[in-house]
């Protein structure tokens, strides 16, 4: 195992912790520690909410979750002698939840959560269809993960982290604020907002002198999208055995990291689709010189997926097309033919006994694959959505004798949509 140089007490908030990370993107967030290239080290993970959910049966957890606050990040880490212009070679040796800590109130102590967002707070995929927030708690046992709110299932966790990257420069920051303030000025109360503006009052800067906490908190960039750099891309594929290059835009590149995921389906599509938990990461870094221009990688990380993701051979798949609920013909929208697949199969799995949102819920957090299937065939384009049929207790494939009926338990739990 390797050295630990970001450790963080299960019993002790974020803020509190013997090293401050942060929840912005700013240059001048100081960085919390130094590594050099060909070293391996290990790094201890918040949950993103700083454990403002709990294991219980309720939702009103989610639906006043605390998102000014997100995602608690661990770093920034400098790389020696990298440099702007140079392509960070990131390997994950390792990744789960928090070791040896089977039993305890914070996600990744032994289970983790997903939830689907109130349309008052957070929103997410299918928002218009479902406004209110809804809660399930994941079990861990090993590398399987099943929950008393949507029973029937258990499947195998590709644990990644749902959020890394390197530090923008002054210049990127700027033009982040730029876009997406232009785009927030198109339609400034919409519900939910269509960008997320820099906040200092919620902003937590790392080892920043205190007195510039206020001047780069109102510059910082909010962690919720993915950008050039990399950031909150919500790959379920960056599991352990994963190699990712990132572009490189300030010395040592200042990589963070967070918001590890047991699990996750592809599209991420509740919002806090995934399997939310805190834990640890082992990492190795390594850097090539000038990388970005010589491989053309001036924005946007690649990577080499690992090689250990659940074995799943037989899939039931969902197509949708982009045509609105209301019989609307739209131009090639591939988020709605997604959107689409996936209310087609939260209809199915009703048939079998589930309420739509523990259908929704378990969108969200098993491993299903969704593809960009047609994006050409004028005017529809085609999305697709698989689910392997071997994480159902039951048999779950269309038969003349009909879907047999499980018992949907205590439910997913549901807090209204207020406000
Ligand atoms: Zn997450």
């Amino acid at each position: 195992m390797p050295k630990t140089i970001f450790k963080l007490d299960s019993s002790k908030k974020f803020g509190d912790q013997e090293k401050l990370g942060h929840n912005r993107w700013h240059p001048e967030i100081p960085s919390v520690a130094t590594v050099k290239p060909g070293e391996s080290f290990r790094v201890d993970c918040r949950e993103w909410f700083d454990g403002a959910i709990e294991n219980n049966d309720s939702a009103e957890d989610i639906l006043n979750a605390p998102l000014l606050t997100v995602h608690a990040l661990s770093g920034p880490f400098h790389v020696e002698g990298v440099k702007p212009g140079d392509l960070l070679i990131v390997d994950i040796l390792d990744v789960g939840p928090i070791p040896q800590e089977d039993d305890g109130p914070l996600a990744g102590q032994g289970w983790g959560y997903t939830g689907i967002f109130s349309r008052n707070n957070g929103g997410g995929f299918l928002t218009e269809q479902f406004p209110d927030a809804y809660k399930a708690v994941w079990d861990f046992s090993g590398q399987t993960a099943t929950s008393r709110h949507v029973p029937g299932v258990s499947f195998t966790g590709i644990v990644h982290p749902g959020l890394m990257g390197t530090a923008p420069s002054a210049e990127l920051l700027a033009k982040w604020n730029a876009r997406e303030g232009a785009l927030i000025a198109t339609d400034p109360d919409r519900v939910p907002p269509l960008a997320l503006p820099p906040e200092s009052e919620h902003a937590v800067l790392g080892g920043l002198d205190q007195a510039e906490w206020n001047r780069v908190g109102s510059e910082a960039a909010r962690t919720a999208p993915p950008r050039e750099n990399g950031g909150n891309q919500d790959i379920k594929n960056f599991t352990k055995g994963s190699r990712v290059f990132y572009p490189v835009f300030v010395d040592g590149a200042n990589l963070s990291l967070g918001d590890l995921h047991f699990s996750q389906g592809d599209g991420e599509i509740t919002f806090c689709g995934a399997i939310e938990m805190g834990g640890f990461i082992d990492l190795r870094v390594d850097v090539i010189k000038g990388g970005m221009e010589t491989y053309g990688v001036s924005e946007n990380a690649i990577f080499m997926p690992g090689n250990v993701d659940p074995q799943y051979s037989e899939w039931l798949a969902f197509s949708g097309t982009s045509v609105t609920l209301d019989g609307e013909q739209r131009y090639l929208d591939s988020h709605l033919s997604y959107q689409r697949a996936c209310l087609h199969a939260i209809d199915y799995l009703t048939k079998f006994g589930y309420s739509p949102e523990q259908a929704y819920l378990l969108l969200g957090a098993a491993p299903i694959e969704g593809r960009l299937s047609g994006v050409v065939d004028i005017p529809n384009s085609c999305s697709t959505v698989y689910l392997p049929t071997a994480i159902f207790d039951f048999d779950v494939r269309p038969s003349a004798s009909g879907p047999v009926q499980i018992d949907p338990g205590i439910g997913a739990p549901r807090a209204a949509n207020q406000k």
